[in-house]
């Protein structure tokens, strides 16, 4: 199923981008959770976590080096947060593999 995260990654639905390549991108959650509350988004259609077979792992590498650049480029590598939402129990709400940053101010026991 067409998800929002697929017409962003076509550039069919605008998103403010913070960076992007072939393989992912990069843009602002609309509603932050954080001061820094960014989306990585890998452009492969894959529902979540629990969907990736193994020829796609080097995806989960590729999103652990973004999230290094993206602290440097927002100045907090001393404190970070990287999280999945893996199904819908688990509050996913949309169902193309993503992973949420998450800096900026002191971080509790939620997103
Ligand atoms: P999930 O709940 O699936 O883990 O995360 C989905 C995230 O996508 C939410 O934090 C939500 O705010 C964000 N989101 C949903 N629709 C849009 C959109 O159209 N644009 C942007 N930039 N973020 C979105």
């Amino acid at each position: 199923m067409t998800t929002i995260f697929k017409k962003i990654i076509e550039k069919e639905v605008s998103a403010e981008v913070v960076y992007e390549n072939e393989s992912l991108i990069v843009i602002k959650d609309i509603h932050p959770q954080a001061p820094i509350h960014l989306l990585i988004i890998p452009k492969k259609e894959i529902a979540n976590l629990q969907a990736m077979e193994k020829k796609d792992l080097n995806i989960l590498q590729e999103v652990a080096l973004t999230a290094q650049k993206l602290a440097q480029k927002f100045q907090c590598e001393d404190g970070y947060r990287l999280l999945t939402n893996n199904g819908e129990k688990a509050g996913q709400t949309v169902f193309h593999l993503h992973f949420h940053f998450l800096a900026g101010r002191t971080l509790g026991d939620l997103a």
